[in-house]
């Protein structure tokens, strides 16, 4: 058994050097711990794969900021009466619009509204800039081309220049936590997220690929070395056991369910700055859960470093309060 403590890892490099079907590939395979089968061209095929089987919240884990210049606001008024809840809309100027959201949401839109010609124009650039994602949605026809509207893709330096009002809706940040399944329980609560978790049903732990042990994240409640300390130790150890005797006759699903809040689990999360700041905000205060609140303490610095004006501020406010 091995007990660790909790981390995380702020994955933005892939959203900055533009590298998207990758970045949803590393997320993706997070779920069935076989990021050792990343190579140059396996986002690709892991891509359609996913795509094949109807597992599309791996696409929501990548953010696309479009600019779109409407010949009239009735064409955009159209959009409006039916915009996914996922999708982000700015009027930047009249006739000129920001729109963003994950591939996901592009997805539902080139499937569900393909008469809107706002939808129409989009489709179009994106399956030219991201074949492996939208290809399979273009129509028999292909996409007619809209003279009258004019799409682009915001470059990562454009969506970083944003202002703060637009830059906290339109711009998102991945997050790889590595923390106990009390935790994760309580931050897929956060619903304008997205989240892709390690699977205990697929995982075998007994496996040698991971050590043929349990990983336990070690809690923050008990001191190392007291007598509550040694129960907790002594409980993971049982519960591993009973774990592994189980997986010699039955599927990593069924031994699961002896295994403890406690457990070891990763889990990749993507949302907005928007949302960062109110998870950061519920999630540092002391009325948050002490294992919940550890990880979110540390993680508030690192996002203040990037994003000192949107972030900034909750820590200042926190450390004032202390
Ligand atoms: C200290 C603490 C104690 C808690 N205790 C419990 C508990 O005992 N039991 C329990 O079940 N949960 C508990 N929770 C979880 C809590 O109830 C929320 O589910 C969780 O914090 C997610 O946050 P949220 O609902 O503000 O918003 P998110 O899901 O992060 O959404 C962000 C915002 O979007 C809006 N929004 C999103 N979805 C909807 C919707 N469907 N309708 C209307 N507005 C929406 C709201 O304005 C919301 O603030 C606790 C949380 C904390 C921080």
């Amino acid at each position: 058994m091995k007990v660790i403590d909790p981390s995380f890892v702020v994955l933005d490099e892939d959203f900055r050097q533009g590298r998207l079907p990758e970045q949803i590939e590393r997320c993706g395979r997070v779920c069935y711990k076989s990021e050792d089968r990343i190579s140059p061209d396996s986002a690709g095929p892991f891509i359609k794969g996913i795509i094949k089987r109807g597992h599309e919240s791996v696409l929501e884990m990548g953010q696309i900021v479009t600019e779109v210049v409407v010949d009239s606001e009735s064409t955009m008024h159209r959009f409006f009466e039916r915009i996914p809840r996922f999708c982000q809309v700015d009027k930047l100027e009249r006739k000129r619009y920001l729109l963003s959201g994950n591939p996901r949401v592009f997805r539902d839109l080139a499937r569900g509204h393909r008469d809107l010609k706002v939808v129409k124009a989009v489709s179009k650039l994106l399956s030219e800039c991201y074949p492996v994602l939208f290809s399979d949605l273009i129509p028999s026809h292909g996409w007619i081309p809209q003279d009258s509207i004019v799409v682009r893709l915001l470059t990562p330096k454009e969506i970083d220049q944003l202002p703060i009002k637009q830059l906290i809706r339109h711009r998102t940040l991945l997050v790889h936590l590595t923390v106990n399944r009390a935790v994760t329980h309580e931050l897929v609560r956060h619903r304008i997220a997205s989240y892709l978790q390690e699977s205990q049903r697929y995982c075998r732990y007994g496996e040698a690929r991971f050590g043929g042990e349990v990983a336990f994240i070690r809690p923050c409640f008990f001191r190392e070395g007291s007598d509550e300390y040694q129960l907790w130790l002594d409980a993971m150890s049982y519960t591993e056991k009973i774990y592994l005797d189980l997986l010699k006759t039955s599927s990593p699903q069924a031994a699961r369910t002896v295994l403890p809040n406690s457990c070891k689990t990763e889990i990749m999360v993507h949302a907005t700055l928007e949302e960062w700041m109110h998870i950061l905000r519920l999630r540092t205060s002391k009325a948050a859960d002490p294992s919940m609140r550890e990880i979110m303490l540390a993680l508030l610095p690192e996002f203040a470093r990037r994003f000192p004006a949107v972030f900034g501020p909750i820590r200042d406010d926190l450390a004032l309060g202390d």
